[in-house]
């Protein structure tokens, strides 16, 4: 019989977080500094949702979304999370592209991206300029009635090479498209053009192992392989919830999971407004991604080519073609040994953006084939760049989006989780329902690592603040326990 990994846990938790994404860990780690006794419930077997790794036979080790984050990640592990954490952030400094239109290195700054965009192709100063103070001006509170493709027209009309340089990476980095508001695009621009994208060395392993500890030492306490049910609700307000066939009280809940599943099955819309229920139904989920993982045998060594290598035969950015299953843009994430120092092997991870509705229904044989293809396609266009790569590999496989949805639930398996209509529907959830919250990520800007980290915690401030206005209630709830 399986074991039930809530057989020792208590009966009243102040807060009950579910799932351990950045946002739901973060969040739980907030609290417990706070004071507050809290329970993280996550169902599969290892924590970090999204942000994680698996090994193969023959040494190899993958990371999933370890590609590059903007340097704010720094600032945020070291308040919310550790010193050490935030130490071991460090810059990538080889950043290309390679596509019919262009064709250079960067190192994704302003500086740099400035000179391109003046030096290369040849727009004016002013106007280079004028552009990045409006991207850096927008927030949230901002005329959200702009789109990219509005953005891109007013600075540089009919320039689809700039449009392609300016965007493509951000859609791998969070799924905006060009009909997307600019805020989307514009705060996540911003973000890595402050100084640049970085990455965890040591590896998501070493980075999730340093955050159960700082959860651990800060007293949370952490069930792995428990799903829950369902979140009770009592009179408008959250009692508890039910995993494993048992219930558990507490004062708040902070859903982690994909904000649509938190309303639609965990909660049950027959306890909200019906205006609500209808503006979480029109919340349209993100795409999601497929990814090839090439590990390197023992032994063999890579050029540096670079550390992410965005590259493309399409003549243009094009949003659609973008997640097609045929699609030639994609991400080489170059995984030399200084990634995890003291190793000596390499690995290689492409990552292009695509749809669950092309790959959840295929049926079994033809699902396989289109992997097999996937990953021939990959092989095909790495071999540009190492063009005996495949006598280096030995082994090789890949993920749909289907993938995605097994291991962290992600409704469609969203990559970053809803467009940017969700962010109001996660931020007016505990107006519904008192005690129930919602972090992870929406709205397209509240995603990436340091979308969920940082929403963690805003929504982690929340919590404790209603805990603090219902304290009396439930200190003679914990004391009954
Ligand atoms: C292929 C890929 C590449 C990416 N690359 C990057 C990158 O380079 N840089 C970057 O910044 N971001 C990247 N991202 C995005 C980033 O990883 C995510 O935006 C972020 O990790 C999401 O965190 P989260 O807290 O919102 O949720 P998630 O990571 O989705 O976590 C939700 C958690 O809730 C758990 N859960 C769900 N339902 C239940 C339940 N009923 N009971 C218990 N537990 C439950 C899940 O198992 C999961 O652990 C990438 C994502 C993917 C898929």
């Amino acid at each position: 019989m399986a074991r039930d990994r809530l057989a020792d846990a208590k009966d009243y938790y102040d807060v009950i977080v579910i799932g351990s994404g950045l946002a739901g860990m973060t969040g739980a780690n907030k609290l417990a500094k706070a004071g507050r006794s809290v329970l993280l419930l996550e169902q599969h077997y290892n924590f970090g949702g999204m942000a994680t790794w698996f090994k193969r036979p023959g040494g190899h080790i993958f990371d999933i979304s370890l590609h590059g984050f903007p340097v704010g990640m720094i600032k945020s592990c070291r308040k919310y999370w550790t010193q050490e954490i935030a130490d071991s952030i460090v810059q990538l400094k080889g950043v290309r592209f390679d596509n019919p239109q262009f064709s250079f290195q960067t190192t994704f700054d302003r500086v740099d991206f400035t000179s391109k965009l003046v030096d290369h192709f040849g727009i004016a100063p002013q106007t280079v300029e004028d552009f990045f103070n409006a991207a850096r001006a927008m927030d949230f509170y901002d005329d959200q009635a702009m789109t990219t493709r509005e953005l891109f027209e007013k600075f540089f009309p009919g320039r689809t090479d700039v449009v392609r340089f300016l965007m493509e990476p951000i859609a791998y980095a969070n799924g905006s498209t060009l009909d997307d508001p600019a805020i989307t695009y514009g705060i996540v621009f911003s973000n890595f053009m402050s100084k640049g994208v970085y990455i965890f060395r040591g590896g998501t392993d070493k980075l999730i192992f340093m955050m159960k500890n700082a959860l651990k030492q800060n007293g949370v306490d952490l069930r792995h392989s428990v799903c829950v049910d369902r979140i009770c609700v009592e009179g408008g307000r959250v009692t508890g919830i039910e995993a494993n066939g048992r219930t558990i009280a507490c004062g708040a809940v902070l859903s982690n999971a994909n904000i649509k599943t938190t309303i639609e099955k965990m909660v049950g819309e027959d306890k909200f407004k019906d205006d609500f229920i209808a503006e979480a139904k029109a919340v349209r989920l993100n795409n999601s991604s497929c990814q090839v993982y090439m590990g390197i045998r023992k032994g063999e060594t890579l050029d540096n080519i670079g550390d992410l290598l965005f590259t493309s035969v399409d003549p243009e950015f094009d949003s659609v073609r973008l997640c097609a299953k045929d699609v030639t843009s994609r991400t080489f994430s170059m995984y030399y040994p200084d990634i995890r120092p003291g190793s000596d092997r390499y690995a290689i991870v492409s990552s292009t953006n695509a749809n669950w509705d092309d790959w959840a229904y295929l049926s079994d044989e033809d699902y396989a084939n289109e992997k097999e293809h996937l990953i021939k396609t990959t092989l095909d266009a790495l071999e540009k760049y190492i063009p005996d790569v495949r006598s280096k590999i030995n082994h090789v496989e890949a993920a749909t989006p289907k993938t995605f949805h097994h291991y962290t639930l992600q409704a469609q398996g969203a990559t970053f989780g809803t467009k940017f209509e969700g962010l109001q529907v996660s931020m007016d959830l505990p107006k519904q329902i008192g005690g129930l919250f919602h972090a992870g990520s929406v709205g397209i800007i509240m995603s990436g690592w340091l979308g969920a980290i940082n929403y963690g915690v805003i929504v982690a401030n929340e919590v404790d603040s209603f805990m603090h206005t219902s304290e009396p209630s439930h200190s003679k709830e914990r004391a009954a326990s």
